[in-house]
């Protein structure tokens, strides 16, 4: 490939903006493209030629070293053809509704060469995520909370501004890799990868770094954060809290925060899904003859429950929409009653007479024909 100056590949000045370059690619790339010129050797060598210099002159940090440094300061480790990702990644973008050509093409050389890949590295690397367990209790679950938690995570470097760099001084781009973290070496038809050696993956070098945090661009600090639980949370439900987790280095994206909830296990109710249990002691009496007993709900306020007569321990009684609501949704599960039938342990002289008297006047029919009789006669 003839050492041409990319500027003049391109046919445009040195001051030409990013759209110019745009255009001019665009322009070179339809009139040379593979496709349209099968086996024109020449032609396939100026597509190439204008692709790499596309690549560089399109990305600002690589144009600013190729500027300062000229080729040398943008030339893949080795020497190899120098192109990579960059442009092929942005294809769509220039070609609009006629990229299909170009994937099909790069798709099938994409072992000599045209390897993608080098995403997620480079100088704005992203934050961690990170994760914080709460505990809360039954009623907030139902109600949702706002709380406040404190969280040590990484933050952008005060004295430096995160960049990493001593005070008046700046990171430079990596003149190894241009930025992006990664170095490429072809050989014959295969493309291999690696880490760049020089700037160990960071896509910049800092000559004199930050006294501060030593030049990655963070400092642990003490973050009080007010974090919204919704209504319906379950135990293990994950809250993503976007850009809440650690500071990217050198102004990457913060990562986010997730949020997992653990419901504290409640004294009286039982939780099944949206649906509440709650076990109800019935006075005899009442399950006796009916009546109304009170019933705990999960927002705090005592429900009456019509009991019916006849009443059994065992039973089932349904509270519609008394239960957890949907997170995120609309209703409520129901609160499920189940009925504990109680006898009363202590009695008075008087009360005892009482059952007595209650006792000769029932009969067996009066608890339902079958009941004692079938255990008579061993459940046949
Ligand atoms: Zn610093
Ligand atoms: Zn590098």
């Amino acid at each position: 490939m003839a050492d041409r100056d990319y500027y003049e590949v391109l046919g445009v000045q040195r001051s030409a903006s990013k759209e110019d370059i745009k255009k001019a690619y665009r322009k070179l790339a339809i009139q040379f493209h593979p496709d349209k010129n099968k086996g024109d050797k020449a032609a396939e060598e100026k597509f190439k030629e204008a692709t790499e210099a596309y690549e560089v002159l399109s990305d600002d940090q690589k144009r600013q070293a190729y500027d300062q440094f000229g080729k040398a300061g943008v030339s893949g480790n080795g020497g190899g053809p120098g192109f990579g990702y960059k442009a092929y990644t942005d294809f769509s973008d220039i070609f609009g509704d006629i990229g299909d050509i170009f994937s099909e093409f790069f798709g099938g050389n994409a072992g000599a060469g045209f390897a993608g890949g080098g995403r997620g590295r480079g100088v704005n690397r992203r934050g961690s995520d990170l994760r914080y367990n709460v505990e809360i209790s039954l009623e907030d679950a139902a109600t949702g909370k706002e709380i406040k938690i404190e969280i040590p995570r990484q933050e952008s470097c005060d004295e430096c501004g995160g960049s990493g760099a001593k005070k008046g001084t700046q990171a430079s781009v990596c003149p190894l890799c241009q930025g992006a973290g990664q170095v490429r070496r072809t050989q014959g038809f295969f493309s291999v990868t690696t880490t760049c050696p020089q700037c160990s993956g960071q896509g910049r070098v800092i000559a004199q770094p930050c006294g501060s945090c030593g030049g990655s661009g963070l400092t642990e600090k003490k973050r009080t954060l007010n974090i919204k639980i919704p209504a319906g949370v379950e135990s293990g439900s994950r809250l993503k809290i976007s850009g809440e987790g650690e500071a990217g280095p050198h102004g990457g994206a913060r990562g986010d925060l997730f949020v997992v909830t653990h419901i504290k296990k409640h004294a009286v109710f039982e939780r099944e899904g949206n649906d509440l249990i709650l076990e109800a002691p019935v006075p005899v009496t009442i399950a006796m003859l009916g009546g109304e007993i009170d019933v705990p709900t999960i927002d705090g306020k005592n429900v009456k429950m019509k009991i019916p007569a006849g009443t059994e321990s065992g039973q089932i009684f349904r509270l519609k929409e008394k239960g957890m609501p949907y997170m995120g949704g609309y209703g409520k599960g129901d609160q499920h009653v189940l009925i504990q039938v109680k006898i009363p342990g202590k009695m008075s002289k008087k009360a005892r007479s009482l059952v007595e008297e209650l006792g000769k006047e029932l009969t067996e029919s009066s608890y339902g024909e079958s009941v004692f009789s079938r255990m008579r006669s061993g459940f046949r």
